[in-house]
């Protein structure tokens, strides 16, 4: 029986030609990428191409590239590391009430810590009000965290709109954008977005491997303490499979971006079509059909 596989909001099959990417490292290649000589040379090298890779399809600089062990570590490496290094400024945090568990989570235990965090709620279309967003905003107000596009019904939140109002008040942006990798256009540099978390598992890369972007200038305070790894921003010794087939499925995410999002729409459309003709006035869909994955 051959299986249809509908769920890639939940994961994805790692694709053949990551795979491949990823066996060396697995087998022969197995130099610890801090070691001087060769072999650990050649595993620092597929580090550091697999980082220009994840750079590229997101558009920032290598550099602001920090490899993690998944989307839930950049979120937390995010929420928490710009809450503790600006613990002098302020205490205060925004989110929203439909944030991943990874943000939500990580913000709860901020408010065990002493943080404290205003949950912004959304629209019957599934989307923040930037007004509400502006309201909530305070002087001790140091991040706002908001999805890009939402996990469960992929409603993509107006991320520029966000970062313009955070940096008119001075404030970090970051945003959950694990879901909108590889499926919409995501440009960090246009966008202004600050911190951006990304996850291998949902874009055809393995589970178990993540990055987070952070903008050079912008301080973090690490989640890991240990070794030197990515700049003694995030310690441990890299998983290099792992992080080269990451850094392989960006860059074919990058390359077919715009065939794979019409491939989406085109069997979205579809879909609806069939539930419509089928079941016309029983079903409802949930939130908006603008501005949502796939676009
Ligand atoms: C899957 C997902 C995560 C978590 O990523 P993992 O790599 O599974 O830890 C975080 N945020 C969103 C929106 C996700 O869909």
């Amino acid at each position: 029986m051959n299986t249809v596989y509908f769920d890639n909001a939940a994961t994805t099959k790692i694709r053949t030609e990551v795979l491949n990417e990823m066996l060396p490292f697995l087998g022969r290649n197995y130099g610890n990428a801090s070691s001087l000589y060769s072999i650990g040379r050649v595993s620092k090298h597929a580090i550091e191409t697999a980082r220009k890779q994840v750079a590229s399809l997101i558009n920032c600089n290598s550099n602001e590239i920090y490899f993690t062990s998944c989307g839930t570590e950049s979120d937390n490496t995010a929420i928490k590391g710009i809450a503790f290094a600006n613990k002098v400024k302020g205490n205060h945090i925004i989110t929203s009430k439909i944030e991943h568990p990874a943000v939500l989570e990580s913000c709860k235990f901020l408010e065990q810590q002493g943080f404290e965090v205003t949950y912004v709620g959304v629209d019957s279309g599934g989307f923040i009000n930037l007004d509400e967003l502006e309201n909530s905003i305070r002087p001790s107000t140091v991040l706002i965290s908001i999805m890009f596009a939402n996990n469960e019904i992929g409603t993509i939140q107006p991320v520029k709109d966000i970062a313009k109002i955070a940096h008119e008040h001075n404030i970090i942006f970051h945003t959950d954008a694990v879901q909108a990798v590889g499926n919409c256009l995501v440009d960090v540099q246009d966008m202004g977005i600050d911190l951006l978390s990304l996850s291998g598992h949902k874009i055809h890369a393995p589970k178990g491997v993540g990055a987070l972007y952070v903008r050079n200038g912008v301080d973090f305070v690490p989640f890991m303490n240990g070794g030197h790894q990515e700049k003694s921003k995030r310690a441990g010794t890299e998983n290099v499979a792992e992080i080269v087939g990451l850094g392989k499925a960006c860059e074919i995410a990058r390359n077919n971006l715009s065939s794979h999002m019409s491939f989406l729409l085109k069997i979205r459309n579809y879909y609806l079509d069939r539930i419509d003709k089928f079941f016309s006035g029983k079903y409802r869909i949930n939130g908006a059909l603008e501005n949502r994955l796939p676009r």
